[in-house]
C-alpha cells in the first residue's frame, strides 16, 4: 500500500512516538531546548506503564548516592508534592495523579500531545524515517517529522521502519514475564500491619513482610517456603482458593497519598508473554482480571484488614517486563553490565541488579566487585541511536541491549534517563543539522547536569 497518498494530520520538527515514562521525559526535554515537539500515544494519558500499568514505585538504582540521572525527575517529585501525591524523594507516586502530572508538565514545556492515536507504518526513504502511519478517529494519516523518537516500550517505530532487534531470553527464546497489577483500596492498614507482625511472629519467617506500626508496610511472597506468608498462601492453594501460579511473584506495598491502599505487582504470567502479541495481551489482560478477582477474595479470607478493602483500580495496560529490544550503535552487552564498564558518552549511571522473573527468580545484587571503585554500570548514548534509520531514537526499556542487561536497566530510573538524552541529543542534531549518531553523548550529559540531573563523577 503507498501510504504517502494519506492525509498529512500533524507535522513537528520532532515526533515523540509512545507517551510512557521515556516518550514524556523525551517530549519535555525536547521542548525545553525550545524544538517543536509533538508526542502521539495510543491511549488516553501519558505515563505509560507507570500510570495505565500501575507501576511503582520507582526502583532505587542501589548507588549509595541513588543518583537522579534527570533534571526532569525533580520537577515531576514537585508536582506530585504539590498535589500530596510522593514521598521518598518522588519514587513512590500515585500513578494516577502522575497522568496529570505528566501532562501539565509536557503541556507547559510547549509540548503538543494527540492522545488515542495509534502508531501502524511508516514511511522510510533512503534510509531516513519521513513519516509515521496512525490511526485514530480520523481514520488513517500521516505525522511527519525531522526527527523521531521511538518511546513505544516496543520498538514498534524502529521494528516498522525496518531496524533489528532482539527479543526474548537466549535461553529460552521466551520473554519475561508479564504481569497485570491492580490497587486494593479501604484497606485497615494498622489492622493488616498488625496481622504481617503476629504472623512473623507465628511463623518466625521474616521474609517480605515488613511493617513499621504507622504508614509504611511491605508484602511479599515468591518461589520457596522461607517466605512470612508462604503458609497461608499454601493453605488457600490446598483449599483451591487460590493456584500455585498466584503464590509465585505476589507483593504489595503502600501508594502515596492513599493512606487506605495497596499496590500489588501481581498476578505474574510465565506463559502467553509476547507483548508484541495482540493475543497474548488480550489473554492476560482478561484471565488477570479473573486472578485478581479471585485475590481479592483470598485476602478477605485469610488475612485481617481486608473485610471491607475494595478494588479500585486494575492496570488498563498490561505490564510488559521486556519484549524487543532494538539493534543500535552500541548495544550493551550481559558482560558490560556486570563488569560495571564505563562509558564516556553514558547518560545513566545504575547498580540495580539483574532482574529476571521466572518460576525460579535470578535476582542478583551482589555481582562482582569492579575494578575501579565504581560499583556501577552505565548506559552510553549509543544505544539510544538506532542503526541504520537516520533520524531515529529509541529510548526506554527496550533501548539497545541484550536480555540480561535490559532485566536491570528496564526500570523507571534509566528509562526516564533514556527519554531525557534522546530529546536534548535530537534538539542539538536539528540545531547543528547532523544526524543523532554524530552528536557527542557526553554533550547531552552535560546539558543534563546543566539542567539538574545528578551523576556520581
Ligand atoms: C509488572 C512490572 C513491574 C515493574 N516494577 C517496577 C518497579 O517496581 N520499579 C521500577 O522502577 N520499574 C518497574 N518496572 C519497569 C518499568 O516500570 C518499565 O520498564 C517502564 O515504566 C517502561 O517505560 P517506557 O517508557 O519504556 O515504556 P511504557 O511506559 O510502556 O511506554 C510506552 C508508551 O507507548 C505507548 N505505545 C506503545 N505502542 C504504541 C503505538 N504503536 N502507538 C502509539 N502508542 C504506543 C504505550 O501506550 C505507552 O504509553 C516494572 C515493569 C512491569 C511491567
Amino acid at each position: 500500500m503507498d501510504y504517502s497518498k494519506l492525509p498529512v494530520f500533524a507535522e513537528a520538527e520532532i515526533v515523540v512516538c509512545g507517551g510512557g515514562t521515556a516518550g514524556a521525559f523525551a517530549a519535555k526535554a525536547a521542548a525545553d531546548m525550545g524544538k517543536d515537539v509533538l508526542i502521539v500515544e495510543q491511549f488516553g494519558s501519558l505515563g505509560g506503564t507507570a500510570t495505565n500499568g500501575l507501576v511503582l514505585p520507582i526502583m532505587h538504582t542501589h548507588i549509595p548516592e541513588n543518583p537522579q540521572c534527570s533534571y526532569i525527575s525533580a520537577i515531576v517529585r514537585d508536582k506530585l508534592r504539590e498535589l500530596g501525591a510522593e514521598y521518598n524523594n518522588g519514587a513512590n507516586f500515585d500513578p494516577l495523579v502522575l497522568k496529570s502530572v505528566l501532562e501539565t508538565m509536557c503541556d507547559e514545556s510547549g509540548v503538543r500531545i494527540l492522545l488515542h492515536t495509534f502508531i501502524a507504518e511508516t514511511i522510510v526513504n533512503d534510509g531516513k524515517l519521513e513519516a509515521i502511519v496512525v490511526a485514530n478517529k480520523n481514520g488513517l494519516g500521516l505525522i511527519k517529522g525531522k526527527i523521531f523518537i521511538d518511546g513505544t516500550g516496543d520498538g514498534d517505530v524502529c521494528v516498522r521502519a525496518g531496524a533489528g532487534y532482539t527479543k526474548g531470553n537466549p535461553e529460552t527464546g521466551k520473554n519475561q514475564p508479564i504481569s497485570l497489577r491492580y490497587l486494593v483500596a479501604n484497606v485497615d492498614i494498622h489492622a493488616f500491619g498488625n496481622f504481617i507482625l503476629e504472623t512473623i511472629e507465628k511463623t518466625g519467617k521474616n521474609s517480605g513482610a515488613s511493617y513499621d506500626g504507622k504508614d509504611n508496610l511491605y508484602v511479599a511472597v515468591c518461589a520457596g517456603s522461607h517466605w512470612t506468608f508462604a503458609d497461608i498462601f499454601d493453605e488457600a492453594i490446598a483449599n483451591g482458593d487460590l493456584i500455585d501460579d498466584d503464590k509465585n511473584y505476589w507483593q504489595g506495598f503502600m501508594v502515596a497519598g492513599r493512606d487506605n491502599a495497596i499496590a500489588f505487582n501481581n498476578p505474574e504470567f510465565f506463559d502467553d508473554v509476547d507483548g508484541t502479541d495482540p493475543e497474548h495481551l488480550t489473554k492476560t489482560q482478561i484471565q488477570g482480571k479473573q486472578r485478581i478477582i479471585r485475590q481479592l477474595k483470598f485476602y478477605k479470607k485469610y488475612f485481617k484488614g481486608f473485610e471491607n478493602a475494595y478494588l479500585a483500580e486494575i492496570a488498563s495496560m498490561v505490564g510488559i517486563r521486556e519484549s524487543r529490544n532494538i539493534e543500535t550503535e552500541y548495544v550493551l552487552s550481559a558482560s558490560d553490565l556486570l563488569r560495571r564498564v564505563k562509558f564516556d558518552d553514558m547518560f545513566c549511571q545504575s547498580n540495580y541488579p539483574v532482574d529476571i522473573h521466572g518460576k525460579t527468580l535470578h535476582f542478583e545484587g551482589n555481582l562482582a566487585p569492579v575494578d575501579d571503585g565504581k560499583p556501577w554500570y552505565e548506559i552510553p548514548y549509543r544505544s539510544l541511536v538506532v542503526k541504520g534509520i537516520d533520524n531515529l531514537y529509541i529510548t526506554g526499556r527496550c533501548l539497545g541491549a541484550e536480555f540480561l542487561a535490559q532485566s536491570s536497566l528496564r526500570v523507571q530510573h534509566s528509562c526516564r534517563a533514556s527519554g531525557e538524552a534522546a530529546g536534548i541529543g535530537a534538539a542539538l542534531a536539528l540545531d547543528r543539522n547532523v544526524l543523532p549518531r554524530d552528536i557527542n553523548g557526553a554533550e547531552v550529559r552535560n546539558i543534563m547536569i546543566e539542567k539538574g540531573a545528578q551523576f556520581v563523577l
